[in-house]
């Protein structure tokens, strides 16, 4: 398989320190807040890499942590913690917000067939090793104390700035909201292995350290987390593209020294999902989640379908006639895989060519949307139904679309409108207008009419259902 890495900023073929055996880690979610479309894009694409990896034959060993402390407002050392932020907006404590929306973000995960890592680490159980790897990296002379703070020292480093083929906006997102200078830092690039006297007055979560009462840093966090699941060695390391900068370039700074050695062999950058106003993100107060995706009655596999729509290198923009035209194609697919009658004979090499043609698309650095075309490929084929329903069943195991299960309850389900009187279609008609115009309150004010004349409309994964009442 080919896949871009970012240190290299070429396709290059995708390799693993120990054959057959990929070690993967992926930044969590820093659980202050509702994950919104933009972060579960990354994940999508995440984990349909994790699955294709598997599909073709390596054993996956998949690790991510969950920052519930450290991440402050600027992803350099300026501002609040995000978590303190969030317990304060929700008159909650920290762990009560970690724990809610750690819950909150698997179960959208689920909603999107996004897989569950097999290790998952929240920061705050780590406090030990964090300890541990900052101490020996001051030991090293890779760290100093100022302030009261520790602090990497980037001068000790040979090239700090690993991953410099972004362009300036995107390097700067990290760094552009902080504005006030740590006057503690040897070196501007500098960041924070421990915190004990800046940003401290408030900090809930606190623990005793060889520097004083304090916390960690956010980076120190995942080369831990990583270095002691995956082991020193690091196949492939994934995140969204803001990552890269600082997150990411600091990862490798602390895990190298720390090491002595070469850590991740792969990195793979998932670019943004953009609304008209920019990257769609949490700190800027309104954004999309999966449950009001659900409220307005998308189903969330239509989103992932979206998703996989387009290259993940490239941003995509996210508007409802985007989304609506995803969930319009999503659902034309799984009819006429409905259609498909499972029967009829096998043919193996005109499977092996399809196959073929699945796996190219992948292999050319994860092209999803030329995947997604290998399912029409298949339907098109001279293929018996059998098969057609087998390989979509196999490439399907990788993209995670549902479209078997769709396509079932889409033959159970009767049809929208079928042997309903005029007067409900007609109504049925009217709330589909003022739906597509985004009319949401006249839309639910049709429903309530159609249920007084003793009808029930649901919205359901395969489209709109309505049924009398019993
Ligand atoms: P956070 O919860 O802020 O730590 O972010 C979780 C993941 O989502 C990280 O890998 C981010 O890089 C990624 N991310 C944040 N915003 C976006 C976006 N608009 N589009 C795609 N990925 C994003
Ligand atoms: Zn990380």
């Amino acid at each position: 398989m080919y896949l871009y890495n970012s240190l290299t900023r070429s396709k290059d073929e995708f390799k693993t320190h120990t054959p057959g055996r990929v070690e993967m880690y992926t930044c969590g979610p820093t659980v202050y807040h509702y994950a919104h479309i933009g972060n579960l894009r990354s994940y999508i694409m995440e984990d349909v890499l994790e699955k294709y990896l598997g599909y073709i034959g390596y054993d996956v060993d998949r690790v991510m942590n969950i920052t519930d402390v450290g991440h402050l407002t600027s992803d350099g050392d300026t501002g609040d913690d995000k978590m303190l932020k969030g317990a304060k907006r929700e008159h909650k404590t920290v762990m009560e917000i970690a724990k809610f929306y750690t819950d909150a973000f698997f179960e959208d995960c689920k909603k999107l067939n996004i897989k569950k890592p097999e290790t998952v680490v929240p920061a705050t159980s780590y406090i030990d090793e964090f300890i541990r790897v900052i101490s020996s990296l001051m030991e090293k002379g890779y760290a100093y104390e100022a302030g009261g703070n520790i602090y990497f020292d980037t001068s000790k480093l040979e090239k700090y700035y690993v991953f410099n083929d972004f362009s300036e906006e995107d390097l700067a997102v990290g760094v552009r909201e902080g504005v006030e200078a740590d006057g503690n830092k040897r070196n501007k690039t500098d960041f924070v292995l421990w915190f004990t006297k800046s940003k401290f007055e408030d900090q809930e979560l606190k623990w005793d350290s060889p520097w004083g009462v304090g916390y960690p840093g956010w980076h120190i966090e995942c080369s831990c987390i990583s270095m002691k699941n995956n082991g020193e060695y690091l196949d492939l390391h994934c995140g969204g593209i803001d990552n890269a900068f600082p997150h990411h370039t600091n990862e490798i700074a602390q895990s190298e020294s720390y090491l002595g050695h070469p850590w991740c062999g792969h990195w793979f950058h998932v670019h943004h999902l953009n609304t008209q106003g920019g990257k769609m993100s949490k700190s800027k107060g309104e954004f999309l989640t999966v449950s009001l995706l659900e409220e307005k009655g998308y189903n969330p596999l239509a989103y992932r379908f979206f998703c996989l729509q387009s290259h993940y290198r490239k941003g995509l923009m996210f508007s409802w006639e985007n989304l609506d035209n995803a969930a319009a194609a999503y659902n034309k697919l799984a009819a006429k895989i409905s259609q498909t009658e499972n029967s009829g004979g096998h043919d193996e090499s005109k499977c092996d060519e399809l196959r073929n043609g699945f796996k190219s698309a992948m292999d050319n650095d994860l092209n999803t949307s030329l995947a997604i075309t290998s399912l029409y490929d298949v339907l098109k084929s001279g293929l018996s139904g059998a098969d057609k329903l087998m390989l979509i069943k196999e490439f399907d195991g990788v993209l995670s679309l549902g479209l078997i299960e769709a396509a079932e309850k889409l033959k159970n389900a009767a049809p929208e409108g079928s042997e309903l009187p005029e007067e409900i279609t007609d109504l049925l008609e009217q709330r589909k207008a003022a739906r597509k115009e985004k009319n949401f309150a006249l839309a639910d004010e049709i429903r309530d009419k159609i249920s007084a004349l003793g009808y029930t409309v649901e919205e359901t994964r395969q489209g709109t259902v309505v049924k009398r009442r019993q």
